[in-house]
């Protein structure tokens, strides 16, 4: 077998469970044990297909004023505190999803390497707890440009840590932020997020791979048009023999408030309407044909189903066992 055979193997070996990485608990100088058990990854089988959500991290920071752009504050903070969110706080995860076709290792996003805070980062120690290495990795996909999205393609001091994949981009994303007029016309405030785009691709800008909504990745991976969030945001349907799933990004912040209420409009929506428009599209077709999806922003795995319920969807985590 060669080593992507065995990484197919191995994973669906393990499929499906949750990987944890360090040690289960460790002594505290009192003799009391505390748990210190880091979340790594959750495998799945997707047909002849396995899949991990793996952990990037997490982070709070304070809830930024006018976060929701259609509530006041006081009707934010009640919605987050209604699903058992701290009021007064964004609390998010970060989780890129890895596919095992057999034949292809995809990974779909890239977290933050050491550009974010001590929280994040965590995707190549928590990939390594599943038995895959940076090097395995052939094709890495990316929904949109976001820092935390893209920024972990290469580490601070700018060595790429997927050296051996292609990277694969939504042409409508790539047309968005790689424009230097559309960058000179932004506002100053949002100029970091087009240097920040420049900063990942770097040298390797020109071997960037553009892909059309609609158009197969590698054989069983396809691009769905998810536009709203960014220009170009994407989602993927990843279909093995007669089951599919979907990695739909950034359809949602927190699908447990936004799903929940698919008309909140966040502030991190380059187009809310469109974004809204989008969302309900893709949940609607989730819940009506029980396709499994995977968000970047819920809860650790972050993966399940979604259910009509009232004016939104409830998100109901995948099974474990
Ligand atoms: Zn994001």
């Amino acid at each position: 077998m060669d080593r992507r055979t065995l990484i197919a193997a191995s994973l669906a070996s393990m499929a499906a469970g949750t990987v944890t990485a360090g040690k289960a608990s460790a002594q505290s100088a009192g003799g009391a044990v505390t748990p210190k058990v880091p979340a790594a990854a959750h495998v799945f089988k997707l047909g002849d297909f396995s899949v991990a959500a793996v952990h990037d991290g997490s982070a709070q920071r304070p809830l930024p004023p006018g976060f929701i752009r259609n509530l006041s504050d006081a009707e934010t903070a009640a919605a987050f505190a209604a699903v058992g969110l701290p009021a007064d706080k964004l609390s998010l995860t970060f989780t890129p999803m890895l596919v095992s076709t057999g034949k292809n290792l995809v990974l779909f996003d890239t977290g933050f390497a050491d550009t974010g805070g001590p929280t994040t980062g965590k995707l190549i120690a928590n990939l390594a707890a599943i038995g895959i290495k940076p090097e395995d990795i052939d094709t890495v996909v990316l929904s949109h440009f976001h820092g935390d999205h893209i920024n972990g393609l290469r580490d601070k001091a700018g060595a790429l840590l997927f050296p051996k994949a292609e990277v694969a981009v939504p042409a409508k994303e790539w047309a968005y932020w790689m424009d230097d007029a559309t960058m000179n016309a932004a506002p100053e405030a949002a100029k970091g997020g087009f240097q920040g785009v420049r900063r990942a691709f770097g040298a390797e800008a020109g071997k960037v791979r553009r892909f059309d909504w609609g158009q197969e990745i590698v054989p069983g991976v396809t691009a769905l048009q998810a536009d709203g969030h960014t220009p170009g945001h994407t989602a993927f349907i990843i279909a093995s023999g007669k089951e599919q799933m979907m990695y739909v990004a950034d359809i949602t912040n927190n699908p447990a408030i936004f799903a929940k209420n698919p008309d909140f409009k966040a502030v991190f929506d380059m187009d809310a309407d469109r974004a809204i428009a989008t969302r309900k599209a893709i949940l609607d077709r989730a819940a009506a044909d029980k396709i499994r999806l995977s968000f970047y922003h819920g809860a650790f795995p972050s993966t399940g189903f979604v259910a009509k319920s009232g004016n939104g969807y409830d998100f109901n985590p995948a099974f474990w066992s």
